[in-house]
């Protein structure tokens, strides 16, 4: 149910501090939703499942500079922070943690995370230095906020497994939860971008959602064709107007896309497409 309650902004690390501290010296258990802002429907779910996890929520709105190539959108990124506060009273969220760029990074940063083999396949192969500023920042976000529980979208699983690895192996006291992925009705994954689609890119949009539906329906073990199969719905998109960065099925734990599945695995079955000059990503979990 939707609640009108007081909301802290906080722009600086104390802030939020201090504000995550009340509440854990009131013995809430905090929960924080990293977003880049303008906000949509899919991040709404996110914070929803936030607010059912723990007793308070914090959302991040920062749009991280070090997560974008050179010819990326950054400057173009939209940015409606009013109606991303408005949004999240509206959700019963109890901050929202807007840094600036001088907040968030020092003038000169001389240490950095390296990612190995997770980021050579799917985005990380075509979005060089992409994942590291993702856990740069994701990384800062965690030492600031101090969650105890975290949520992240399938929508971006690379970035989910990835953060997933590094709440591992550096040692993050935060439950990572999982949101599904919200999507238009017509199977469209809702994302801040589909906003630079035309009206003829947005009617052609749902069929990289089409194709994996159907190559999930299709892939199972006993099929030993998966790379024609794959080939095929490459074609069919082409076709449509599509231009393919990847379309394959990769496995979950490694990431390298696989030729035969086998029974008692998770495989992610995705695509990046360009419609003109917007990506679109999308995925399905296979659990065999
Ligand atoms: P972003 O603002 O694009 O960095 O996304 C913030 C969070 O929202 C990430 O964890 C995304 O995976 C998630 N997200 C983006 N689009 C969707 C969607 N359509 N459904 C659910 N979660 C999403």
């Amino acid at each position: 149910m939707k609640q009108q309650v007081d909301i802290e902004v906080a722009e600086a690390v104390d802030e939020i501090r201090e504000v995550v501290g009340s509440w854990k010296k009131q013995g809430k258990a905090v929960g924080l939703v990293p977003t880049m802002g303008a906000l949509h429907s899919g991040h709404l779910s996110l914070i929803r499942r936030a607010v059912e996890n723990a007793d308070e929520v914090v959302v991040s709105i920062y749009v991280n500079p070090t997560q974008f190539g050179p010819d990326e959108d950054y400057e173009e990124y939209p940015r409606q922070l009013e109606d991303d506060i408005k949004k999240c009273r509206e959700e019963g969220v109890g901050a929202v943690f807007c840094p600036s760029d001088e907040i968030m990074y020092e003038d000169r940063e001389y240490l950095s995370i390296q990612i190995d083999q997770l980021n050579e396949t799917m985005c990380g192969a075509s979005r060089e230095g992409h994942f590291e500023g993702v856990l740069q920042i994701v990384n800062k976000l965690f030492n600031v906020v101090k969650p105890d529980l975290a949520v992240f979208g399938q929508k971006d699983i690379q970035q989910y497994i990835l953060i997933e690895q590094m709440v591992r192996e550096f040692k993050h006291d935060i439950r990572l939860i999982q949101g599904d992925i919200v999507r238009a009705n017509d199977g469209l994954a809702v994302s801040s971008r589909n906003r630079y689609l035309s009206d003829e890119q947005r009617t052609i949009a749902p069929g990289l959602y089409r194709s994996l539906r159907y190559l999930k329906q299709q892939l199972g073990p006993d099929v030993d064709n998966v790379s024609l199969m794959i080939r095929h719905q490459q074609d069919e998109l082409e076709a449509k107007g599509f231009e393919i960065d990847y379309l394959n099925i990769f496995d979950y734990k490694t990431l390298e896309p696989i030729e035969q599945m086998e029974s008692d695995h998770t495989y992610i079955l995705a695509g990046a497409v360009y419609l003109g000059e917007t990506r679109l990503i999308d995925n399905m979990l296979l659990r065999i």
